[in-house]
């Protein structure tokens, strides 16, 4: 029998980052590339992922007073000539629907060779983000401020024509949700921006084992059109950091050019302020380069797809049945428990198949569990525990571990946070020495650093440009310190910058 690889995913991390990265997706079978250039198809292990994030997600925006809607994948192009700097913002990476059917062209050889007929008067933008035509209905559903606060969130596809692809990070259409929301005051918008900034740190702390530094966009940085977009910034194993989450704060820049105005309780006529925020299945990308190691993908127990996998050991026939029953009826016990409010997630994994365990490790299963014929007599199970070592495994009984499910799960999930906060921090340095700052952007994978700044968006962009760093959020928690020199122009300053290279 062919020996084991030292690593079930080759390249490793260390030796190469990005391909590891695409071994781990194609050894979990979370998605593939598909012939649609930039798209990708996302397969049931991975979508099992998407349907757990989303349903968790949703509880949050529904506790916090959102309803989910459903507006047109298709935009007419006025709405994005009326609203400029939004539309000037995703202009390049727009595609466009210009006509409505397909005409049969029949060629000398006897091929048939389809063309677009039909051209459309007005073409349609498949929405990169739907801002223009929600605020298009927002216009027409408020007409005192006793319709407001308007609340929406939307479950959907959107499609952003990007030149450097990469699955789950960086595609050309995505799944995600974007909330929208309009609002009386200012501050009631404001608010509405933070809280749900709040609910995606918790999000990715919480449910995915992801330390995130909160944070604020520099003007460079910010989504086009709006006056203050908020992030949430995540370290990976190769120390580049990724935009896991945006809220944005729209002021009345969208509600002007919309028209989303109300009769205020004084009677006058006044514009609603706005939000929008949205994660999308980036964060998959991010779970996966936060937490897999050089064996495959390590799933968090509370957004795993399947959060424990049996696997019966049959070497002979006649203990197969009772072997396979016993399993059956321990992922039924196992079923009726519940982890955080929903379900356990368990497979009995029947396939009369070699190498079943090594599949499971590489599609990061939180535990395994092996029953074989001796293990019915003594009444244990064998457990495996995705974040220790492959080859670790306890004999339990199978009472205890029943009884101690929930926290092995738990321990799993604080394991994986923790892991993962530690390397955040272990390459995350304060820095105000200018010449140490050059000189940190030299080697092959630097980690953050923060430094005061003080520097205008052109300098912010000149130094982004000569080290292929940029800003990646100046950290909410750090701006009340003292005032120390900029990194760049000297000038006194409270605010701090963390600057770090990105996916
Ligand atoms: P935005 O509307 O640009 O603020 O995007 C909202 C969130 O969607 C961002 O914070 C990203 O996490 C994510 N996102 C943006 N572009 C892409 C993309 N091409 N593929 C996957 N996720 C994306």
């Amino acid at each position: 029998m062919a020996k084991q690889a030292k690593t079930a995913i080759q390249p490793t991390r260390s030796e190469d980052f990005p391909e590891w990265y695409q071994q781990v997706i194609k050894g979990a079978d979370l998605a593939e590339n598909s012939e649609t250039r930039g798209c990708m198809i996302i397969k049931p292990w991975g979508y099992a992922l998407w349907e757990n994030i989303q349903q968790q997600l949703d509880k949050y925006f529904k506790q916090t007073g959102h309803q989910n809607a459903y507006f047109p994948l298709l935009i007419p192009l006025s709405h994005f000539e009326k609203e400029a700097e939004c539309a000037e913002g995703f202009a390049t990476e727009c595609a466009v629907v210009t006509h409505h059917r397909l005409e049969a062209i029949k060629q000398d050889d006897g091929t048939t060779k389809m063309e677009p007929a039909g051209k459309l008067t007005e073409p349609y933008v498949i929405r990169p983000t739907s801002e223009t035509i929600i605020g298009a209905a927002f216009s027409r559903w408020t007409e005192s401020y006793r319709d407001l606060p308007l609340l929406i969130n939307q479950w959907a596809n959107v499609m952003r024509w990007e030149m450097r692809t990469r699955m789950f990070l960086r595609t050309a259409e995505f799944l995600w949700q974007e909330g929208h929301t309009a609002h009386e005051t200012k501050q009631e918008a404001l608010d509405e921006t933070r809280q749900m900034h709040a609910i995606y740190e918790k999000f990715l702390r919480e449910h995915l084992a992801i330390p995130t530094i909160p944070g604020e966009k520099s003007e460079a940085e910010r989504f086009p059109g709006a006056d203050m977009t908020l992030t949430v910034e995540a370290m990976v194993q190769d120390k580049k950091a990724i935009q896991a989450g945006t809220s944005h704060f729209l002021g009345q820049n969208f509600s002007k050019v919309q028209d989303i105005s109300f009769t205020g309780r004084d009677g006058s006529t006044q514009h609603a302020w706005t939000t929008s925020w949205g994660v999308s299945t980036r964060l998959i990308g991010t779970l996966i380069m936060a937490h897999s190691d050089d064996d495959g993908l390590i799933m968090p127990p509370r957004v795993a797809s399947q959060q424990i996998v049996i696997i019966p050991v049959t070497p002979k026939e006649d203990t197969r049945d009772a072997v396979i029953d016993a399993c059956e009826a321990l992922a039924q016990t196992l079923r009726s428990k519940d982890f955080h409010g929903e379900p356990l997630r368990v497979l009995v994994d029947k396939r009369d198949i070699r190498g079943k365990k090594w599949e499971w490790v590489k599609k990061g299963a939180p535990i395994r569990i092996e029953i074989g014929p001796r293990d019915l007599e003594s009444r244990k199970v064998c457990l495996q525990r995705r974040d220790q070592p492959s080859n670790e495994k306890a004999f339990l009984a199978k009472e205890e571990f029943l009884q101690n499910v929930e926290s092995t799960l738990q321990e799993i999930q604080d394991t994986l946070l923790e892991r993962a906060a530690t390397f955040r921090d272990a390459n995350t340095q304060d820095c105000s020495d200018p010449a140490t700052f050059e000189k940190h952007w030299s080697c092959e994978s630097p980690g953050w650093l923060v430094t005061p700044w003080a520097g205008t968006t052109e300098e912010e962009e000149t130094l982004s440009k000569k080290h292929k760093i940029a800003i990646r959020c100046l950290p909410l928690d750090q701006q009340d310190g003292e005032e120390s020199p900029c990194i760049l122009t000297g000038k006194p300053t409270k605010t701090r910058a963390i600057w770090g290279r990105s996916y």
